[in-house]
C-alpha cells in the first residue's frame, strides 16, 4: 500500500531530511556535511570557504576558479512522489558558466545551472523538474567565479510535490507600512495595469502586502486600489515617462523584471532572467536646464547594478542641484519588460560595499625619480651553470624579484638522469638570453618533459595585493588576484611570455622565443609569490644525445603588463615572417559577412535555386549592405554541399550547382562591386558520402588513444593531417577551386585550435601520437609555400593559431571577446589582434545562433578594431537596433581605416578613469582611441589625457561632434559624454 507523502514522513524521523505537509527540506545549514571535491573540476580553487551566514555559503578566494561540494545524507532521500526542487540562493561574480550549481545523486542529474543564477547579491527563488528521479543519495554543489571573493549562498532546498511558488517576503525585504518617511518624496505614477496580474504572470503567490509598502528599507507608496502600474511591452520595445518637477540626490524605484524567453545566445545560455545592459532596460532622467542622464539601476539591497526577474527596489543616483523634468523608461528586449510600481525620491543611503577589491583597478608602477637607466643594464641576474638563480635584479627599481634561489630549469622524473647546464649572455633591453643544454648520458631512451625557463618565488616585497601579472591566452588574464592558470601552447595560448609585476618594483617576465612550434605549455601561479613558466614537453633524447632548447629571454621593466607585450613584440621582429606579404585590403575587412547557398539559418537566402540550377548571389549580398550598412567581404559556407555527396571532402559541387562558370561569374560580380569572396574548406573533415571519404576514409581517418575513431563531428570522417595523401588532395582541391573560382580567399575549418586531435593510428607510419601545432602549420605552410595557390589570395582558419604558424596565414575568426566578456575579465582586450596587427581577426560573438540584442557584444568588437563576423539572416537573427549599432561601428572603422590598421596598435591605455579602458590605433595623420565604460555611471568628464600635436583638431565620432579640449603643458585634456556600458571614439587629426 502507498502511503499519501505526508503520512510517510512520519514513519521516517530519522532523517537529516526533516519532514513537513507536501514537502522535504534538506536541513543544509551544517558546515561540517559539505565535503569539498577538488578532483571534480579542472580548475580547483586553493583557497575556499563554507561558512553559515543567513544560509550557507560557499566563496572562492581566487579569480577563474571553481570548486564543488557534496552531501552524502545519512539515508537516501526519497523524493519518489515529489515532483520539484527548489531553494533559495544568492550568489556574486558568477561567470557565465553553462553546467551544473546543484545537482542531485551520484549520477548527478543536473537541475540548476551556474549560468541560470543571477550573481546579484539579493535572494533568489531557483527550482527544477525531478520528474524521473525516485531517489537521492547526494546533493552535489558547483561553484565557478570570475573574481576573488564570489560566493554562493543556499537555504531551503525542498523538494515538493507542487510547482514552488514565489514568495515575495522570501526574495525581498518588503514591509507594510511606511516604516519612515521623513525626508522622502513620493512621485506618483500613472499606473493602468492591474499589478495583480503581473504577480501572477511573475509566479508569485500573492501580491502587495498594503498599498503602502517598505522595501529594503525604502517607503514606496503605491497607486491605485486596487494597485496599478506602468509597464513596457513584452514582446515589444518602448518606452515609458512621466513628468516630473523635483531636485534630489537619488531616485528609489520600486521595479519588476519580466523575462519570457531564451538568453540572446552571445550574452548566455537558457532562459533570460536578468540584463546588466543599460542598451537593452534603462532610466533616463531629464533637467529641466535640457541635460539628461542615461541611467542603469542598481539594487538598493546589494548596490549591484542588474535588473533580475521579479520584484525590487532599485536606486539610480541623481545629479547635484539639478532640477528633474522627466523620467523615462526605456526597454530595447523583445522577450522581456520593466514594470515601475512606484517611484521615491530622496537622499542617498549608505550603500552596501561591493566585497572585495575590484581586479579592474591595477596599480600602475612608478619610476622613481632621479633613477638612471642603463641600455642592457637593468637587470642583474646571479647563477650557475647548473641552472640554479640566486637573485634577479631590477637594478633601476633596486628590487630583488627572487625571494630565495631556484632552479630555472626542471625535469620530470623521467628526464632525472639527464645532465643540464646552462649559458647566460646578456642581450638588450635589459634582457638576457638563457640556453638549457640537456645530455643523455645514459644507455637507453628518455622521453621527458622540463620546466624551462620557469621562475619561481618572485615577490619583491611588499603588499602581496600590488603584485599583478598578465598571463596573454586567448582569454587572457590580468589582475592581482590569486589564481593558479596553465595553458597549452596552441590557438588558447598562442603566445610565448608570461608577465609578473609589481606597482613598485617594476616587472619581470619570461619569453620562450621558440621559433620551431615545439610542444609545450604555460602557466602562472600566484599565491603570496607568483610562479610562471614553460614546459616543453614530449622531448625524446637517444643514449649519447644532446639538446639546447631555443633560448629564451628572461627580463627585467619599470612599467607595467604592456612593457612585457612590447618586448615580445620585439623579439618577434627577429624572426617572425610572414611567409606571403599581409594584404591591406583584407585589413580593411570589418564586415565580414558568412552566407549560404543551401542551409537556413534560419531561413534560406534564395541564392540558389536548386530547381532552375539559378545561382545569384548579388541580390543576397545586396540586402546584406542594407541591413548592415557594408558587406566588406563574403565568405560562402556551404558552396561544395550536394545531396549525393555531403557537405565537406569533395569540393566539386558543380554539376549540382549548376556549372561552376556560372559561380565564378557571380564572385566576379561581388569583385567588381569591391567584394572580395572567400570559400570553406574543412581541414580535418570529409562526410562520409564524400568520394574521397568512400575510397580513403578508413585509411587517413585519424584514430585515439584507443585505436577508436574520432566521433566528435558525427559519422564524418575525422582525416589525419600528417598523411601526406590527405594533405595532397586537400591542397589539390582548394588550388583546383581557385584556379576554376578565382575567389580572394580560403578558409581551413577547425584549424588554429591546434590541440583537438592527436592521431595514434599505427599504419600512418607517423610518429605516434601526432602533434596538431605541427601538422597544421604543415599543411598551412605547404598551401602557402609550396602550391600554385596564388599568393594574392588570403588564408584564414577557426582560431588564431601559435605566433609561429601564423606566419602562414592571413588571419583567423576568434572568440576572444565572447570569452573574455563570460569570464569578466579586466579590459576585454582582445589581445591577439594587438600583438600581431597585421593579422586579420574576425570576432565570432556566437556561431549559429542570433545576436538579437547584444549591443554590447558588438561595442566590444568596435572597441578593439576588429573584424566582426556576421552569420545568419540580417532581419531575423539581429534587432533592429542591433543592425544600426552595426551600421554605426562599420561607417567609424572603414572611414578612420589607415588608423584600425596600424602596425602599432597599444591595447587598454592609461586613462584618467578607473572604470574607462581606451585602446589606440595610429596612423600617421590621425590617431584613434575607442572607449569603453566598464561601470555604470554616466561619464560627462575627462577621460583620457593624450599628447597635443600642435595644430590638431579632436573629433568624437561615436556622437558626431568636434572636441574642444583643454591643453595644457602640451597635453590635450579630452571630455566625453558616455553613458554606461558604452562605447566611444575620439580621433585626433593633423592638417
Ligand atoms: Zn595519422
Amino acid at each position: 500500500m502507498r502511503l499519501p507523502n505526508f503520512c510517510k514522513f512520519l514513519f521516517m524521523p530519522f532523517l537529516l531530511v526533516l519532514p513537513l505537509m507536501g514537502e522535504q527540506v534538506v536541513e543544509t545549514g551544517d558546515t561540517q556535511i559539505w565535503q569539498s571535491r577538488p578532483g571534480w573540476v579542472s580548475n580547483s580553487a586553493r583557497h575556499f570557504s563554507v561558512e553559515v551566514i543567513d544560509g550557507i555559503r560557499f566563496t572562492i578566494d581566487e579569480i577563474g576558479m571553481g570548486m564543488k561540494w557534496v552531501y552524502y545524507p545519512q539515508d537516501d532521500i526519497n523524493i519518489e512522489d515529489t515532483g520539484y526542487v527548489s531553494f533559495m540562493y544568492r550568489a556574486r561574480s558568477i561567470p557565465v558558466w553553462n553546467e551544473y550549481a546543484l545537482s542531485l545523486g551520484r549520477g548527478a542529474a543536473s537541475p540548476v545551472y551556474l549560468t541560470e543564477l543571477i550573481d546579484d547579491g539579493c535572494w533568489h527563488l531557483a527550482w527544477a523538474s525531478v520528474d524521473g528521479i525516485s531517489s537521492v543519495d547526494a546533493v552535489n554543489l558547483h561553484l565557478q567565479v570570475d573574481r576573488s571573493g564570489g560566493f554562493m549562498e543556499i537555504k531551503d532546498l525542498k523538494f515538493t510535490s507542487a510547482k514552488p511558488a514565489r514568495l515575495l517576503d522570501k526574495e525581498i525585504d518588503i514591509l507594510s507600512g511606511l516604516e519612515d518617511s521623513a525626508g522622502y518624496e513620493f512621485l506618483p505614477i500613472m499606473g493602468s495595469i492591474a499589478s495583480g496580474d503581473w504577480f501572477t504572470r511573475a509566479g508569485y503567490e500573492s501580491g502587495f502586502p498594503s498599498e503602502e509598502v517598505t522595501v529594503s528599507g525604502i517607503p514606496f507608496k503605491l497607486s491605485g486600489n486596487p494597485v496599478k502600474h506602468m509597464e513596457t511591452g513584452v514582446e515589444n520595445t518602448g518606452q515609458i515617462e512621466w513628468r516630473h518637477n523635483f531636485k534630489s540626490e537619488c531616485l528609489y524605484l520600486l521595479l519588476g523584471g519580466y523575462f519570457n524567453g531564451d538568453e540572446t545566445p552571445s550574452i548566455g545560455y537558457r532562459q533570460r532572467n536578468k540584463t546588466s545592459m543599460p542598451d537593452q532596460l534603462a532610466v533616463v532622467i531629464a533637467y529641466q536646464d535640457g541635460s539628461e542622464d542615461f541611467l542603469f539601476p542598481a539594487r538598493v539591497e546589494s548596490g549591484v547594478h542588474c535588473i533580475s526577474s521579479g520584484l525590487g527596489a532599485y536606486y539610480v543616483n541623481l545629479s547635484d542641484n539639478k532640477q528633474v523634468s522627466k523620467i523615462k523608461f526605456t526597454d530595447n528586449i523583445r522577450n522581456g519588460s520593466l514594470a515601475v510600481f512606484a517611484m521615491t525620491a530622496g537622499k542617498s543611503i549608505e550603500l552596501p560595499a561591493q566585497g572585495k577589491p575590484n581586479n579592474f583597478i591595477t596599480p600602475r608602477p612608478k619610476i622613481r625619480s632621479g633613477s638612471m637607466r642603463q641600455v642592457c643594464g637593468s637587470i642583474d641576474i646571479r647563477y650557475d651553470p647548473d641552472g640554479r638563480l640566486y637573485s634577479i635584479i631590477n637594478r633601476d627599481l633596486a628590487a630583488q624579484w627572487l625571494k630565495e634561489p631556484a632552479y630555472i630549469f626542471e625535469t620530470d622524473t623521467a628526464g632525472k638522469d639527464l645532465e643540464g647546464s646552462i649559458k647566460v649572455n646578456e642581450l638588450e633591453d635589459g634582457q638576457v638570453g638563457v640556453s638549457l643544454t640537456l645530455s643523455n648520458k645514459t644507455s637507453k631512451d628518455v622521453k621527458f618533459s622540463v620546466k624551462f625557463p620557469v621562475l619561481s618565488g618572485l615577490n619583491p616585497g611588499g603588499s602581496s595585493s600590488a603584485l599583478s601579472y598578465f598571463f596573454p591566452g586567448r582569454t587572457n588574464l590580468i589582475s592581482n588576484e590569486n589564481t593558479y592558470v596553465t595553458s597549452d601552447y596552441s590557438g588558447y595560448f598562442p603566445f610565448q611570455f608570461v608577465d609578473a609585476w609589481h606597482s613598485e618594483s617594476g616587472g619581470v617576465y619570461i619569453n620562450a622565443n621558440d621559433s620551431s612550434n615545439k610542444k609545450k605549455r604555460f602557466w602562472l601561479d600566484k599565491d603570496t609569490d607568483i610562479e610562471i613558466g614553460c614546459e616543453y614537453q614530449e622531448l625524446l633524447l637517444k643514449p649519447g644525445q644532446t639538446i639546447t632548447l631555443p633560448q629564451a629571454t628572461i627580463a627585467v621593466h619599470n612599467g607595467d603588463w604592456h612593457e612585457s607585450l612590447e618586448g615580445y613584440k620585439k623579439s618577434l621582429s627577429k624572426w617572425y615572417r610572414p611567409a606571403v606579404s599581409r594584404k591591406q585590403w583584407f585589413r580593411e575587412v570589418f564586415n565580414f559577412r558568412e552566407q549560404f547557398l543551401h542551409y537556413s539559418w534560419p531561413v534560406p537566402t534564395g541564392a540558389f535555386d536548386k530547381d532552375t540550377k539559378e545561382l545569384v548571389l548579388t541580390d543576397m549580398v545586396e540586402t546584406d549592405i542594407q541591413a548592415f550598412g557594408g558587406v566588406d567581404y563574403l565568405h560562402v559556407f556551404d558552396w561544395t554541399w550536394t545531396p549525393e555527396h555531403g557537405r565537406v571532402g569533395d569540393y566539386v559541387p558543380w554539376e549540382y550547382l549548376g556549372g561552376h562558370e556560372q559561380f565564378a561569374s557571380e564572385i566576379a560580380k561581388l569583385q567588381q562591386m569591391g567584394i572580395p569572396v572567400g570559400l570553406y574548406f574543412e581541414g580535418y573533415l570529409a562526410s562520409p558520402k564524400s568520394a574521397v571519404g568512400i575510397e580513403h576514409g578508413l585509411e587517413w581517418r585519424m584514430l585515439d588513444a584507443n585505436q577508436k575513431r574520432y566521433t566528435k563531428y558525427g559519422d564524418k570522417f575525422h582525416m589525419c593531417p600528417v598523411q601526406k595523401d590527405w594533405q595532397n588532395h586537400l591542397i589539390s582541391r582548394v588550388v583546383g577551386t581557385s584556379e576554376l573560382l578565382n575567389a580572394d580567399g580560403y578558409y581551413l575549418d577547425q584549424f588554429g585550435f591546434s590541440k583537438q586531435y592527436r592521431c595514434f593510428n599505427r599504419d600512418h607510419g607517423h610518429e605516434i601520437p601526432t602533434d596538431s601545432v605541427l601538422t597544421e602549420m604543415e599543411v598551412t605552410k605547404r598551401l602557402r609555400c609550396q602550391s600554385p595557390l596564388s599568393k594574392e589570395s588570403v588564408i584564414y582558419t577557426e582560431a588564431v593559431p601559435t605566433d609561429v604558424t601564423s606566419q602562414y596565414q592571413d588571419g583567423s575568426f576568434t572568440t576572444t571577446v565572447r570569452q573574455m566578456r563570460f569570464h569578466g575579465r579586466y579590459g576585454c582586450a582582445s589581445l591577439a589582434r594587438f600583438v600581431i596587427p597585421d593579422f586579420k581577426i574576425f570576432e565570432i560573438l556566437v556561431v549559429d545562433k542570433p545576436t538579437h540584442d547584444d549591443f554590447e557584444g558588438i561595442k566590444l568588437v568596435f572597441y578593439n578594431g576588429q573584424g566582426l563576423w556576421l552569420m545568419g539572416g540580417a532581419h531575423q537573427w539581429y534587432s533592429p537596433e542591433v543592425r544600426e549599432l552595426i551600421k554605426k561601428t562599420h561607417s567609424i572603422l572603414r572611414k578612420y581605416r589607415d588608423a584600425f590598421t596600424t602596425d602599432n596598435p597599444v591595447p587598454l591605455v592609461e586613462t584618467l578613469r578607473s572604470d574607462v579602458s581606451a585602446n589606440y590605433f595610429p596612423s600617421e595623420t590621425e590617431q584613434v582611441w575607442t572607449f569603453f565604460n566598464f561601470g555604470f555611471e554616466h561619464i560627462k568628464a575627462p577621460v583620457i589625457e593624450v599628447e597635443h600635436l600642435p595644430g590638431s583638431t579632436y573629433y568624437d565620432c561615436w556622437n558626431g561632434r568636434p572636441l574642444e579640449p583643454e591643453i595644457r603643458e602640451g597635453k590635450a585634456v579630452l571630455t566625453l559624454g558616455i553613458r554606461p556600458r558604452d562605447a566611444g571614439c575620439i580621433v585626433r587629426k593633423q592638417k
